[in-house]
């Protein structure tokens, strides 16, 4: 169970060094969030293929008080800055990021800032 949650800890912070937040109150975040949903996952083990998506929003809801909307749309062209979001929204296994804006999914979680993204 904790190696679980390791990979999701790694997804999410590769994430967050693609795009340049990972300071180190933005690093204690995610150790929150991850601990909040072990506690979760040990209770509802077949709950285990949400817990990335729902820590990576936990994540993003934590940041949008502390340092603002993230991860921000690199891919749309006009200059109307917006963030991405997590789809499935109410969690679900492979959780991309994607732009609500063009409707275009950005990358996996965890894929975030690589050439693979899809445009
Ligand atoms: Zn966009």
């Amino acid at each position: 169970m904790a190696d679980d949650l390791l990979t999701t800890r790694a997804r999410v912070m590769r994430d967050l060094m693609a795009t340049g937040v990972a300071t180190a109150d933005v690093v204690s975040l995610l150790e929150d969030a991850v601990s909040e949903r072990r506690w979760w996952s040990e209770q509802w083990p077949a709950g285990r293929e949400y817990v990335d998506g729902l820590v990576a929003q936990d994540v993003q809801d934590a940041l949008l008080e502390k340092v603002g909307r993230w991860p921000l749309c690199t891919q749309c062209e006009d200059d109307d800055v917006h963030a991405l979001y997590i789809h499935p929204e109410l969690g679900g296994p492979d959780p991309v990021w994607v732009c609500e804006h063009s409707g275009t999914a950005i990358a996996p979680l965890g894929g975030l800032g690589t050439d693979s993204a899809s445009r």
